[in-house]
């Protein structure tokens, strides 16, 4: 058996417990109302299934008329989060989670990143709040030298990049808890691609004031809800990433909630945030679910020999529509923040001091 089968064989028994009880038991009660502004006008805005893992479950995305929030409902528990996640960032499917987000880690992004925030100040002290594995640091203090990097995530990803030395100091654990004991101690925070992955955006935005002295910055990069991919690609467009993203937030959202939490909007960016991966992750995910099914612990059965060498097969037979993909997704890239096609936006907010 190879170490794959290995480590699939050893997480079947615990996956298939859990989803002998079904997948209800994940998901909250749905909400009438949207989390954003309270309205009850809701549409459905999406219904699909996990097409990242491909685990058991359907997911429906809301999009409020009122205010334009879009938002999973009903939201998974903490154990649903739990069930859904692993071995996605950590553990067997890692390599899945660095192929479809691998484009948003290259090293121009993040010097693109830090050279954004350099327009503004340089920071002595820098806090990358969801920071993974600590790759954006370890780029960004290229940049910036003069820079203390420290990184901030639930994962045991941002110990090891402490002991590595891409950050110098790791805090495990939720922003919205750590807060107060790192309350004034960063003139500059980044959020990257994080608030959509958070149960409440605004009590994050609340923490990261607390944390940032009066001055500070802090750079917030989202997927763009209004991107016209969102339209053109449906369930197949990656930003929507059910069901890890909790929330989906228009950029005049944002923009008005900084300013009501005492923050200034200093800088908006919906061009160079932009990751040209919309067309190339659309293809993964189409071949992802309707290729034969992978040796996956939340499913009952093993492959077959022939299921596999199919699949193996029809992999090898797609590269050349997935390299058309990947060509097209470059050669437009230019192209699309003018066109409202870009799939993220920028932006950078400076901390108010606090009323006297
Ligand atoms: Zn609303």
């Amino acid at each position: 058996m190879s170490p794959t089968a290995q480590a699939v064989a050893e997480r079947r028994p615990a996956y298939l417990t859990e989803l002998a009880r079904g997948t209800e038991h994940f998901h909250e009660p749905r909400r009438p109302d949207c989390p954003w502004c309270g309205s009850t006008k809701l549409r459905t805005r999406l219904r699909t299934t996990d097409l990242l893992q491909h685990k058991p479950g359907t997911f429906t995305v809301d999009q409020c008329r009122s205010c334009g929030h879009s938002f999973q409902n009903p939201r998974l528990t903490p154990e649903g989060l739990n069930f859904y996640y692993r071995d996605f960032y950590d553990g067997l499917h890692a390599d899945r989670a660095e192929r479809i987000s691998g484009a948003q880690n290259s090293t121009k992004r993040h010097q693109g990143c830090a050279h954004a925030m350099f327009r503004h100040l340089e920071p002595e002290s820098w806090l990358d709040v969801g920071t993974g594995h600590g790759h954006f640091p370890a780029v960004a203090k290229e940049v910036l030298p003069y820079t203390a990097f420290d990184g901030l995530d639930i994962g045991d990803g941002v110990e090891e990049a402490r002991r590595a030395g891409r950050v110098e100091e790791a805090h495990r654990g939720f922003l919205t808890e750590l807060a107060p004991q790192l309350a004034g101690r960063y003139d500059a925070m980044s959020m990257f691609h994080y608030l959509e992955h958070s149960l409440d955006p605004r009590e994050e935005l609340k923490a990261a004031r607390r944390v940032l002295r009066p001055g500070g910055h802090l750079m917030i990069e989202l997927p763009d809800p209004e991107s016209r991919y969102a339209k053109l690609l449906g369930k197949w467009w990656v930003s929507y990433f059910q069901p890890q993203h909790l929330h989906f937030i228009p950029l005049a959202n944002l923009r008005t909630e900084l300013a009501a939490l005492g923050y200034t909007v200093v800088a908006v960016d919906r061009r160079e945030p932009h990751v040209p991966l919309d067309l190339t992750a659309a293809c993964t995910l189409l071949l992802g679910h309707y290729l034969p099914d992978a040796d996956d612990p939340w499913r009952t059965k093993v492959p077959s020999g022939l299921q596999r060498r199919l699949r193996q097969a029809l992999m090898y037979a797609s590269v050349p529509a997935s390299v058309a993909a990947h060509a097209a997704d470059r050669a437009l890239a230019p192209l699309v923040s003018r066109t409202g096609f870009s799939n993220a936006y920028r932006v950078i907010a400076r901390r108010n001091p606090d009323p006297s």
